[in-house]
């Protein structure tokens, strides 16, 4: 799978860089050799940012795997040449055939080298490897089975047509974990009423009433679901929260495997979705594509995971110290640090009722995501700055060149076009530095905690 994505960026390299030097030279009338450099400048930046995001997912710097990426095709262009001169002159081949065979060792060195020394750290199958090695460790550390105070936050909006099934399908779960002694029979779950505007909270009142170990929030408005879990996570006692949504689609089972993480040292246990076929095909897609992009702009993430997870009494006491606004939990958790495993699932169905996440709110929790982790928006437009006033340098030598060499100089086109492109470059480039100290700006108003003691012995 890697070697073909590594081909597909070889031939996007080459129809880019080829693309390159074709309009170098016919349309900017740049000579043989200005418009190759161009080309391959073009063709090694591209195949380089390709293969570093897509075909390795590599976590390396940016310059020094760029320079190891360099050294790697060099060797590899030195190896074509020799290849192609070798059979050239020893087996009087076209020197078409002998160009073809000399692509085979460049490709091989490419790859390898590309493989195992440019991109040395590679992340793809993080899931996967996560899986392993939660089990490695998981198998070599005894199990002592102690029972564990658990409390089940379960935010609710408009949730009426599932609670009465959420709450029996949870009694079944907590009595099965008491009787085999994993969690202590004092152990509850707390609905967190988000402002619903229809019966949830009297039914919640209701259940409270009739069932011991069920207990309501409620809060005085809806506040949107990241609210409502905090408003949970940091209300509720217990020794373990496991925040779960209410309307079923979260194998609840997975509740037990989550404990017995934790029993095995685990603070934290993300709850990750194994398949997504009981979603669309647009929301799998689109999430699956919001989940690379928010790890491309170094937000870290834990993929395919929403707000199934458990946390030890000792994360949350840290999550205190998050006094942020825009909440995006999901982003927050990963950087309270700890160690931390992951359970899968299959997420199924929602039992009954409709979503409560209609496509504007999922567009704005994805944006929150975005600003409340990463300034790249922000660096992107000082980049974007930068390049339009690169070319727009680019542009004045070229047209200073027609002016000073040709005959082709057309009056007024210099003195009309090169401002705009200048002044475009000029304006982003201070936007890009506004917005630099606006970044700056930002995070410090968030007032994150800087660090996190875990143990002082
Ligand atoms: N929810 C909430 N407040 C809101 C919207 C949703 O507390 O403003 C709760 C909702 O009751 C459910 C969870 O958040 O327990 C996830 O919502 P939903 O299942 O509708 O989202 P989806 O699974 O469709 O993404
Ligand atoms: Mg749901």
């Amino acid at each position: 799978m890697i070697l073909i994505r590594y081909l597909m960026v070889g031939v996007a390299n080459t129809l880019v860089g080829l693309g390159t030097i074709y309009f170098a030279m016919y349309f900017l009338h740049f000579n043989v050799v200005q418009s190759n450099a161009i080309g391959y400048s073009i063709g090694i930046l591209l195949s380089f940012s390709l293969n570093k995001t897509w075909t390795f997912s590599s976590q390396d710097h940016i310059t020094s795997s760029f320079i190891r990426y360099l050294l790697v095709l060099g060797i590899g262009y030195a190896a074509n040449l020799a290849t192609v001169l070798y059979i050239y002159s020893h087996f009087y081949l076209s020197p078409y055939v002998a160009q073809a065979i000399g692509i085979l060792p460049y490709t091989a060195i490419g790859f390898l080298g590309s493989r195992y020394f440019a991109f040395r750290t590679q992340g793809r199958s993080s899931a996967a490897e996560n899986k392993l090695s939660n089990k490695a460790v998981f198998d070599k550390k005894s199990v002592t089975p102690c029972m564990v105070d658990v409390s089940i936050v379960v935010p609710c909006y408009n949730e009426e047509a599932v609670l009465a099934e959420t709450t029996k399908r949870l009694a079944d779960l907590l009595q099965q974990l008491i009787i085999e002694g994993r969690i202590t029979p004092s152990s509850r779950v707390y609905y967190v009423d988000d402002g619903s505007r229809d019966k949830t909270w009297e039914l919640i009142e209701c259940l409270a009433e009739t069932h011991e170990f069920v207990h309501g929030i409620q809060l005085s408005r809806n506040r949107g679901q990241q609210n409502a879990l905090l408003a949970g996570l940091l209300s509720v006692e217990g020794e373990v929260i496991i925040s779960v949504d209410v309307d079923l689609q979260d194998d609840l089972s997975a509740i037990k495997e989550m404990i017995e993480y934790y029993t095995a040292g685990y603070d934290i246990v993300y709850g990750v979705r194994d398949s997504r076929e009981t979603d669309t095909f647009f929301k799998s897609f689109t999430a699956k594509a919001y989940y690379r992009l928010l790890g491309m702009m170094g937000v870290e993430i834990i993929y395919n995971h929403a707000e199934y997870r458990l946390m030890s009494r000792q994360t949350i006491e840290v999550l205190k110290e998050f006094s942020e606004v825009n909440l995006f939990l999901r982003g927050i958790i990963p950087q309270l640090g700890f160690s931390s495993a992951i359970v899968y699932y299959n997420r199924a169905e929602r039992y009954a009722g409709e979503s409560k996440y209609p496509l504007i709110k999922l567009i704005s929790l994805a944006w929150q995501g975005i600003t409340s982790f990463s300034s790249m928006p922000l660096h992107f437009i000082t980049a974007l700055g930068l390049l339009v006033s690169l070319i727009s340098f680019l542009i004045t030598a070229w047209a200073i060149w027609i002016r000073l060499f040709t005959d082709d100089a057309v009056p007024g086109w210099a003195s009309t076009v090169l401002p705009i492109y200048f002044l475009g470059g000029i304006q982003l480039l201070c936007l890009g530095v506004i917005g630099e100290y606006l970044a700056k700006i930002y995070s410090e108003t968030k007032r994150r905690p800087r660090y996190t003691i875990k143990k002082i012995i």
